[in-house]
């Protein structure tokens, strides 16, 4: 039986909303996986525009996501680890740009460890007269409408629509999409170019970075990783952020050449030319392209390889086959891709799901021998 505040809004007129504002204030990937309900809200008020609140992690990707009209970037107080490094005046900063934008009603899109409550009392403060969100806790006036949370196991993406459907938004499809604008497929292609490999020519994308520690595959075994698919023949490039240059350096095996040093740019750093006697292909590193270069990367390859982390998501999301190194950090129920060729490799350990940023153990959920991971990469690959 659910609370009696439950659900006891009005019936909203989705139709008639002329400002709607989308709040998913964490990482690039939960923005990907925010693309359905951001879909469905534009079906049901088609007259709306959608903003989105995002964190700069995943501001970095809103433009991707179809329907999402404009985006508010800030790194919202409740979701910081450091409550120190949280300005004094960020909150009442962030409701004076909630106010400015006049918003008709704010979804707050979260995952089942997060809380809506704080960003349903900053839109509260700012004026926004309908609140949506989910949780299992009670929270008073912060919800107009108070969506009991579905059970924990949900998927991301249906734990998102739900909250919609339970306010009279129904789903438009769970499938994940992306808008890739032209200039990003040419900035891909020509990164492609500048490794020597060709248009039409096979490659795997790898991703080593991670959000934290705890669901990074070492970079040691991903190196092998690469070995092994590039001594099958396919080219490949390990790609991260200009942040994540050192780790992408350290697979390709630049990182060698770091230690006394400033880190040269990966995306100079091909490493193995192809030889006619081992049809050992290109292994490169690349850190120079943006998030909407780095989708289309993905969305040319051939296969990615990924942590647990947004680049798994956006390989779902342009249909292209990945190969997942889940750690235990997180339940794959609730995060593994869909409805695209996937592999979701994790070794089942007694301390899963642990939540951790850094594993106090020997990250034995993902020792993953690397042969496994070539194997399965190069059978999605070749559409196996
Ligand atoms: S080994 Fe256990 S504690 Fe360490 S990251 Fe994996 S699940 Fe978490």
């Amino acid at each position: 039986m659910e609370h009696p505040a439950a659900l006891a809004g009005p019936p909203v007129d989705w139709a008639a909303l002329r400002r709607v504002l989308v709040v998913r204030p964490d990482n690039l990937g939960d923005v990907v996986m925010a693309g359905p309900a951001v879909r469905a809200l534009h079906r049901a008020a088609p007259n709306a525009r959608l903003d989105l609140l995002a964190a700069p992690a995943g501001a970095a990707v809103a433009a991707l996501v179809p329907h999402v009209d404009g985006v508010l970037t800030a790194p919202v107080s409740w979701q910081q680890l450091d409550p120190a490094e949280v300005p004094p005046d960020a909150d009442r900063a962030l409701v004076r740009r909630l106010a400015r934008g006049r918003y008709d009603a704010a979804v707050v899109l979260t995952s089942f460890s997060q809380s809506p409550w704080p960003a349903a009392y900053l839109c509260r403060l700012a004026g926004v007269p309908v609140r949506v969100g989910e949780s299992k806790e009670f929270g008073g006036a912060g919800l107009t409408h108070w969506v009991p949370a579905p059970p924990d196991a949900s998927h991301q993406v249906d734990r998102m629509l739900h909250v919609l459907e339970r306010v009279g938004v129904p789903s438009a499809g769970a499938e994940l999409r992306l808008d890739l604008p032209p200039p990003a497929r040419v900035e891909a292609r020509e990164a492609l170019a500048r490794r020597g490999i060709g248009a039409g020519e096979p490659y795997a994308v790898l991703l080593p970075g991670a959000s934290c520690p705890a669901r990074r595959y070492p970079p040691e075994r991903f190196a092998r990783v690469a070995a092994d698919l590039s001594a099958a023949g396919l080219a490949v490039v390990v790609a991260g952020s200009a942040r994540e240059a050192a780790l992408v350096a350290q697979v390709t095996g630049a990182g060698r050449a770091t230690t006394t040093g400033p880190v040269p740019p990966a995306r100079h750093a091909t490493t193995t030319a192809p030889t006619p006697r081992t049809r050992r292909a290109t292994v490169t590193g690349e850190t120079g392209l943006g998030v909407p270069g780095l989708a289309a990367l993905i969305a040319g390859s051939a296969v990615v390889v990924s942590n647990n982390s947004g680049g798994a998501h956006l390989a779902s999301a342009s249909g292209r086959p990945v190969v997942v190194l889940f750690a235990g950090t997180e339940e794959p129920a609730q995060y593994a891709p869909r409805g695209t060729p996937a592999a979701v490799l994790t070794v089942p350990t007694s301390c899963a799901p642990c939540r951790q940023l850094r594993c106090p153990y020997g990250l034995e959920c993902l020792d993953i021998p690397p042969p496994d991971v070539a194997r399965h990469a190069l059978r999605l690959a070749g559409g196996g």
